[in-house]
Parts: structure tokens; sequence; C-alpha cells
């Protein structure tokens, strides 16, 4: 029968009470450590500025009169992977469409983006808002008047 081959790794290893080395070097990271900066955030008193692409909850945008940009076009709805959003639009003879209603399960919503990147007018945008919190699902579905003001839901504590 063929003898098993051993491999000798200990013969690589650093001599035996070669450890003081290492441990200084431990305790002067943590000796630079201490003295650092915390970087502990005491939320929610405190919070972190957010990347400027964060997608957080919608908000519907309006013009310069106040009036919401959203056309009713659809498009949205129609491009969520998760139909998250439902439009109800309304046009008057000869005038302009809008949405006589506008819906965002913000629940059911994965925060892709997609409904910004497909809106024609820029009407429709993710805000750095992560924070909603409630106590009931219905409250998660947002309307236009939810959707006009997100920021008022932030998590204050
Ligand atoms: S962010 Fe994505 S999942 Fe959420 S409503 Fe828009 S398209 Fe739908
Ligand atoms: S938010 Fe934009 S894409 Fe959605 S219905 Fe309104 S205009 Fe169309």
């Amino acid at each position: 029968m063929k003898k098993p081959e051993v491999i000798v790794v200990s013969k690589d290893r650093e001599e035996k009470g070669n450890y003081v080395k290492p441990i200084l070097m431990g305790l002067g990271y943590t000796l630079g450590n201490f003295f650092r900066k915390p970087v502990t955030v005491q939320y929610p008193d405190e919070t972190t500025e957010r990347s400027t692409r964060w997608r957080g909850l919608h908000r519907m945008n309006v013009d310069e009169a106040g009036q919401l940009k959203c056309v009713a076009c659809g498009l949205c709805a129609a491009i969520c992977p998760s139909r998250a959003i439902s439009v109800l639009p309304y046009e008057e003879e000869g005038k302009t469409r809008y949405p006589e209603e506008f819906i965002v399960d913000e629940l059911r919503c994965v925060f892709c983006g997609f409904c910004q990147e497909a809106c024609p007018v820029g009407a429709i945008s993710l805000t750095g808002v992560y924070d909603y919190v409630d106590y009931s699902r219905d409250d998660f579905v947002f309307d236009i008047g939810k959707l006009r003001d997100p920021e008022q839901f932030r998590f204050k504590g």
C-alpha cells in the first residue's frame, strides 16, 4: 500500500514567541481608532447625508404655478415592474389632461426608479425620504396629496 504523502506546514510558521510585534501592531491600530472621531450617528436625532441618487418615497412635481406637471399619460404605471402605480386621467374639453387620481403603493414599490426615468415631463421623482413609518398598510398607499410633499413623512422620532 502506498504511504500517504505528509505535508509539513509547521516549517513555514514563525518561531514560537514571535507574538510581541503583532500584538503591538494590533494595539496601535486600536489606539489609532480610539482617538478618531466616532462614525456612529445618533439616529433619529442625527442623520447622514444621502446620495442625490438615493431612491426613496415618490414626489409629484409641480410647475411654477403650483400645478401638477403630470399629464396622466400612464407611462409610469405601464413601466412599473411591481404594478405599484395607478393613474386615473381626466381631460376637460380642449384642455390639458391631468390625473384625477394618482396612487403609488409604496409597499409594493421596489424603488427601481423606472417611473422617474419614463416620465416625459419630469412629473414624478424619487426623494431621499427612506424612513417613513406607520401602523397600517393603507397609510403607505400614497395619493396625490401625500405625493406632493413626501418630506413631511420623514421619521422624526
Ligand atoms: S420606483 Fe419602480 S417599482 Fe416603484 S413605483 Fe416606480 S417603477 Fe414602480
Ligand atoms: S407621472 Fe409622468 S409618466 Fe406618470 S402619468 Fe404622470 S406624466 Fe405620465
